[in-house]
């Protein structure tokens, strides 16, 4: 079992209030709260292209029933060859569609001399998976008031992803909420590009008092089973989305960042409803 002392501030172990229970820690961004009865869903390009390309996603996120919109300005890049985000211009662009929208903007930092930089234009900032162990990273943004969304780390157990939440919660920071976005699985490389474990969920909801939710875009790789992985992960108890999605007239092939695995509109629409009926039908 994990030692909790490790993650004494994070960890449910301790809490009479949160004892005998699944509940959580309530975090607002904007008008959209996280831990509550309804899964907030995130959705957005993976990286700002251009203001066109971003616009015309902000606007179908929202009108396919989005609460917050994501999109990278700065990317962490396997490759220094391909498309690195726009930096400042791409935040200005986050910022004009969260104006037009009304969608408060999720964005990654990846260096501790940007946090001040991104959070004027963020509502959320986006701690990758990539830094899930930049401890460096974690306790400045620990010391801002930003919600962070902390994804875990590619090949990361459940101990080290808490023990990474405590660096931010240690500096007063507990407005976390944590994303299982796929873990490096040897035997599903040639099906999928992580392996979604959903079991994680319910194992960190139980450890920990801060809001779990799942990326279904980066778990698979693969548009075709992002909605089954999306309400698969809600039925595990995930308590929110993440969703990476284009624009209706967009060719998947066209985009610098993750076209394979974006989702159109209209899927995310269904997504959006059926996570939403099935709540209303009492499957939780
Ligand atoms: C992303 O959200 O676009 C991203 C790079 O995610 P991850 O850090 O989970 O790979
Ligand atoms: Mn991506």
């Amino acid at each position: 079992m994990l030692d909790a002392s490790h993650y004494r501030i994070i960890a449910r172990e301790g809490k009479p209030e949160y004892q005998g229970n699944l509940e959580a820690r309530r975090v607002r961004v904007g008008d959209v709260e996280f831990g509550g009865a309804v899964p907030p869903v995130i959705a957005g390009p993976c990286a700002v292209e251009s203001r066109e390309h971003t616009l015309a996603i902000a606007r179908a996120a929202k009108a396919a029933g989005a609460d917050l919109l994501r999109g990278g300005a700065y990317k962490p890049r396997t490759s220094p060859y391909t498309f690195q985000g726009l930096g400042t211009e791409g935040l200005e662009i986050l910022a004009e569609a969260r104006e037009e929208t009304g969608l408060p903007v999720v964005t990654e930092v990846m260096d501790v001399r940007l946090i001040e930089h991104v959070s004027r234009y963020a509502d959320m900032l986006q701690i990758g998976s990539r830094n899930m162990q930049n401890f460096p990273l974690l306790t400045e943004v620990g010391k801002t008031r930003m919600p962070i969304l902390l994804k875990r780390g590619m090949a990361a157990s459940l101990s080290e992803w808490l023990c990474a939440a405590e660096y931010i919660a240690r500096g007063g920071n507990l407005d976390i909420v944590l994303c299982e976005r796929g873990v490096r699985c040897a035997v599903s490389r040639d099906y999928a590009r992580n392996t979604l474990d959903l079991n994680v969920i319910l194992s960190a909801r139980q450890s920990c008092i801060l809001p779990v939710i799942v990326d279904p875009s980066h778990s698979t790789g693969v548009a075709e089973m992002v909605p089954l992985a999306a309400k698969a992960a809600i039925a595990a108890g995930a308590q929110g989305l993440i969703v990476e999605m284009i624009a209706e007239e967009m060719d998947a092939c066209s985009v610098l960042c993750d076209g394979r695995q974006s989702i159109h509109p209209r899927v995310l629409e269904e997504i959006v409803r059926e996570i939403r009926s099935g709540l209303a039908a009492g499957v939780r």
